[in-house]
């Protein structure tokens, strides 16, 4: 008696449509934003007035035209300085 080939069964996780459909939408926003995985010069997510939580490494963008997570070293052509200026949120 052979066993059954339990990995063959097994299916393997696939992105589904709506995966696709998210993915789209967000590379849209992204390259609308100019979003880039790194800061621009001194500017970056964690200084700018837009990222919720300043002293967090991940957070919400609250930029109407975004609305997305994103990470504090990051940064988008809609920038704009925090009330600190360039400097990161003052440490509690
Ligand atoms: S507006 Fe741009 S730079 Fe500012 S937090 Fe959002 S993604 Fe980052």
């Amino acid at each position: 008696m052979t066993l059954p080939d339990l990995a063959s069964e097994i299916q393997k996780p696939e992105p589904e449509e709506i995966d696709e459909k998210i993915q789209l939408g967000l590379h849209y926003l992204a390259h609308n934003a100019g979003l880039k995985g790194r800061p621009s010069g001194n500017e970056r997510c964690s200084n700018c007035r837009y990222y919720l939580e300043p002293d967090e490494p991940l957070s919400y963008c609250w930029h109407m035209k975004l609305r997305i997570l994103v990470d504090d070293d990051w940064w988008c052509r809609w920038w704009q300085g925090n009330e600190w200026g360039l400097t990161e949120a003052p440490s509690k």
